[in-house]
């Protein structure tokens, strides 16, 4: 099946009660069994849902994955990820990286004895050296937040089978219709399905899905055990933003190009960051591992003043303001007052996050009233 059918049709099958078109909402905590220990697969809804049940095979569909499963939050799910390691396991994790992500492995896990290092990984072999055989999780997010950098996936794939660690790709900003990490080599793959998968900023959860058993199994015993589950309604929500999601991301792609190309010649944009420009320094491995370029857009302005970065996000009118991306509606924000205020200066200006950054989560409007809101703002 080819990635539009699958993102309507894979895992869900009408309702075999009614033959209703559309998965119910289960809203129920458990199961009436016909006599002890015979039940029709669900015995309570922390184990297992059936709204659940049908987006967490829908979701490993798309992926091209066996297994799957949904948490209350894709940090829920990166959670999940993180306690099948031990004390004294290290997690390498690419530098550039999704705030809460970093919060997430430094001030929980670091205390259970996870070692983690955070390293630039658009040079291989600087993270084959710090390989070693307590080398547990290598973590990708490509493209990065708010950066835009690209990791080729394949490349540390391969840097990751030389040890025994697992290569773990949050695929969040390229959804699966983008970019498929487990055919690159990739061993799991995590979403916050907040953002596209879902695709109407109505929900937040997360995903993992692997075709590796023993990590599987690992996975339904910690989403059973630590209980971060996602609800029937949550689940229902995005089972439906999925069915649209090929349709969505084919706008997102076409308006993210007209917006950077745009920005690209305005007089008062510095640089634009967007990974379907030839001159981004790694557009071919864009090419290579990604079937379009996406919505999500940064730009820094001429003369670098925070005072200009706040007057744009101030005077646009359709673009709102807010944190969070992948919705249908376009969004702006600025990392340095918004998501990375906590990364000290010198640290965030060595990665590019300057005072006159601003992001764009380029929604599925006309293009043209996008780009007017922005000259208006700009000018
Ligand atoms: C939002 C986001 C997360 C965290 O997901 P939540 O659903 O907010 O918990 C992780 N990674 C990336 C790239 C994100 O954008």
């Amino acid at each position: 099946m080819k990635f539009g059918t699958k993102a309507i049709h894979a895992g869900v099958e009408p309702d075999s009660a009614t033959g209703a078109i559309m998965t119910p909402i289960y809203q129920t905590s458990t199961y009436v069994q016909e006599e002890v220990g015979k039940h029709k697969g669900y015995a309570y809804s922390r184990t297992q849902n059936p709204t659940r049940h049908a987006l967490e095979k829908s979701i490993a569909a798309l992926e091209n994955a066996e297994f799957g499963a949904c948490f209350g939050s894709g940090l829920a799910a990166i959670d999940c990820l993180m306690k099948m390691l031990n004390p004294g396991d290290e997690v390498i994790s690419t530098s550039d990286l999704y705030g809460g992500t970093f919060r997430l492995f430094k001030t929980i896990f670091e205390k259970y004895g996870i070692v983690f290092h955070f390293v630039e990984m658009k040079n291989a072999a600087a993270v084959a050296e710090l390989v070693n055989d307590k080398t547990k999780i290598i973590w990708v997010e490509t493209p990065t937040n708010p950066m835009m950098s690209i990791i080729d996936i394949e490349e540390m794939a391969n840097v990751a089978k030389q040890s025994n660690a697992l290569l773990c790709v949050d695929n969040t900003f390229a959804t699966p219709y983008l970019q498929q990490p487990l055919d690159l080599g990739a061993d799991v793959v995590m979403h916050s399905a907040t953002k596209y998968l879902g695709g109407h900023s109505d929900v937040v959860m997360g995903a993992l899905v692997t075709n590796n058993e023993e990590v599987a199994k690992e996975m339904y015993r910690i989403q059973n055990s630590s209980g971060a589950i996602t609800g029937p309604m949550d689940a229902f929500l995005v089972l439906r933003g999925i069915k649209t999601l090929h349709l969505r991301m084919d706008r997102h792609c076409d308006n993210g190009e007209k917006v950077a190309r745009f920005l690209d010649a305005h007089p008062k944009v510095n640089k634009v960051y967007w990974p379907g420009f030839e001159s981004h320094p790694n557009h071919d491995v864009a090419k290579k591992q990604m079937r379009g370029f996406g919505g999500m857009i940064s730009f820094s302005l001429v003369g670098n003043q925070l005072e200009d970065a706040l007057q744009t996000v101030s005077k646009v009118k359709l673009f709102a303001l807010a944190e969070s991306l992948g919705g249908v509606e376009s969004l702006i924000g600025h990392p340095v007052t918004m998501t990375h205020g906590a990364i000290p200066k010198e640290e965030r200006e060595k990665i590019g996050v300057v005072d006159s950054l601003i992001r764009l989560s380029v929604g599925v409007e006309d293009a043209h009233d996008l780009i007017d809101d922005l000259k208006q703002a700009l000018d």
